[in-house]
């Protein structure tokens, strides 16, 4: 008897100016849990929408129980036995769960649709996760972990050898995980095969028989789970041994750059005093709400600062906006790269070039097209950013090297005064490592950064020393030598001394 039930060779699947599958193969097996492992950007996405119809890739071949197939369309998939659980949600919000869970495939009564069954079905396949909800709730009504867990109903209520889930626990609590982790369980001792993509280890290691790495859009290879490490599985993620995720060298620390005095900006900023100096990295740690952003926001003139003084090299200045922070050498990477620090619809090279139109076009009604080009050359390559070229949209870029864009676009400034705000969420861990690096160099040649982070590992390894804040106020200012977890959660939860 042949145990495999899915088989894809040699896929290829391009999009302008991104090879999104170059020679990816991937086989499940009957009962087995098979993980597709991966940074962000590596191509995951793309193989599943491959299998379910949605891409028609240019190249390769799909085998599904014995019979060679590409698939058409979603429903030509689903009349294979493949059922997929998108990253992307698409529910209907304005549709009850029952509605959404049978949706293309009522179940009728001669020509109505048979209501009571399908909240009948519904509800029997809620509680099979765990869930007594009311099918008749909208959909639009529910939390995303919620949504989340009615798309796994959905899936489940199609009748699938093979059952896709990517990402599926992104937005759900622990608990929610542990029932979905029971689900799956179950459906591989009734002989069904799962594809499962998720980047968080140690979940991999928890439900997986065995995973297949991509990177780049390439196949790196496939291992099982039982005779695999971390360690191992990061190596081929990321293409090399990660020895070292922290790079912070002795810090030189010079003269004092920027000085904040009593900063108000109510309600979020009470009266924040710190002083920042050449070649630190200065960690700023808190719980949300802490006025951390807001802090930050204030220095860089997104938001005008009701009371307080800010001092660059010891002169009292006024910020009433961005380009006078710019003037007087601060840059900041904001959190919200999406919102704020990209955009996203125009190419890598316009957001590289972005801060320092100004100077290109300096009296040159054209700009200086070389000196453009020479810029953003030198940025993509001293960043390592992976874009096919200068042309490539941003949005089509990686979290991380999206990150790289904008911190390369300040860089381009040359700033005395660097905030980072979150600077690498959402980032995966090979470009974390390159973001370090580069933080560490930037610190060794003179500039003063200012980490802001929720991160804590990231904190407690990157920083000189520690700001702490709490409703709005530096609560303590703690050296290297005394960091730790605890005490950095004792001032951060307001517990003064
Ligand atoms: P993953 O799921 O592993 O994070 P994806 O499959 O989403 O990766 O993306 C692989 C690559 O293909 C990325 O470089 C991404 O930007 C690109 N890509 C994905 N979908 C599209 C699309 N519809 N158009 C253009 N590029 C795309
Ligand atoms: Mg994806």
């Amino acid at each position: 008897m042949n145990d495999v039930i899915l088989n894809m060779k040699n896929i290829h699947k391009e999009f302008p100016g991104v090879k999104a599958l170059q020679g990816v193969n991937f086989d499940l097996k009957r009962g087995e849990v098979h993980a597709l492992l991966g940074e962000n950007g590596a191509g995951k996405s793309t193989l599943i929408k491959v299998l379910a119809g949605i891409y028609i890739p240019e190249q390769g071949e799909v085998v599904v129980n014995g019979e060679s197939h590409i698939m058409r369309n979603v429903a030509d998939s689903q009349a294979h036995g493949i059922s997929v659980i998108h990253q992307e949600l698409c529910l209907v919000p304005y549709l009850s769960i029952a509605e959404n869970i049978f949706l293309g495939r009522e179940r009728t009564a001669g020509v109505f649709i048979n209501k009571a069954k399908e909240a009948e079905e519904a509800t029997a396949l809620l509680k099979s996760l765990g869930l007594d909800f009311n099918p008749n709730t909208l959909v639009g009504e529910l939390s995303i972990a919620q949504q989340q867990m009615v798309e796994i109903a959905k899936a489940l209520s199609v009748k699938s050898d093979i059952l896709v889930m990517d990402e599926p626990t992104a937005s759900l609590t622990d608990k929610e995980t542990e029932v979905l982790f029971e689900v799956i369980r179950d459906l591989k001792a009734k002989g069904k095969g799962i594809i499962y993509i998720s980047h968080r280890m140690s979940e991999l290691f928890e439900i997986t028989d065995r995973v297949t790495i991509m990177r780049d859009g390439q196949y790196v290879g496939t291992v099982n789970t039982r005779e695999t490490t971390r360690d191992k599985l990061i190596a081929m993620m990321v293409g090399r041994e990660l020895t070292q995720l922290y790079v912070r060298d002795e810090p030189k620390p010079g003269k004092v750059v920027l000085e904040v005095k009593d900063l108000v900006d109510a309600p979020m900023v009470n009266g924040v005093s710190f002083s920042l100096r050449e070649g630190e990295i200065v960690g700023m740690s808190g719980l949300v709400g802490a006025g951390r952003s807001e802090t930050a926001h204030c220095i860089f003139g997104i938001s005008e600062a009701k009371g307080g003084e800010i001092l660059i090299d010891g002169k009292p200045v006024k910020i009433h906006n961005v380009r006078e922070a710019m003037q007087n050498g601060i840059a900041m990477v904001p959190e919200d790269r999406k919102a704020e620090g990209l955009v996203l619809i125009n190419s890598v090279g316009y957001n590289l070039t972005l801060t320092v139109l100004h100077e290109i076009f300096k009296g040159r009604p054209l700009g200086d097209a070389k000196h453009e080009r020479e810029q953003i050359e030198r940025y993509i390559k001293e960043l390592a950013i992976k874009t096919p070229s200068p042309e490539q949209l941003a949005e089509n870029l990686s979290g991380g090297n999206q990150q790289k864009i904008v911190i390369a676009k300040w860089l381009a400034t040359e700033p005395k005064v660097l905030i980072l705000d979150e600077p690498t969420r959402g980032v995966d861990v090979g470009a974390r490592a390159e973001i370090y690096g580069f933080m560490n160099a930037l610190a060794q040649r003179g500039v003063a950064i200012l980490m802001i982070s929720s991160d804590l590992p990231e904190i407690l390894n990157m920083s000189d020393r520690v700001l702490v804040m709490y409703q709005g106020r530096v609560m303590a200012n703690l050296g290297k030598h005394e960091l730790s977890q605890e005490l950095i959660m004792h001032y951060a939860t307001g517990v003064s001394d």
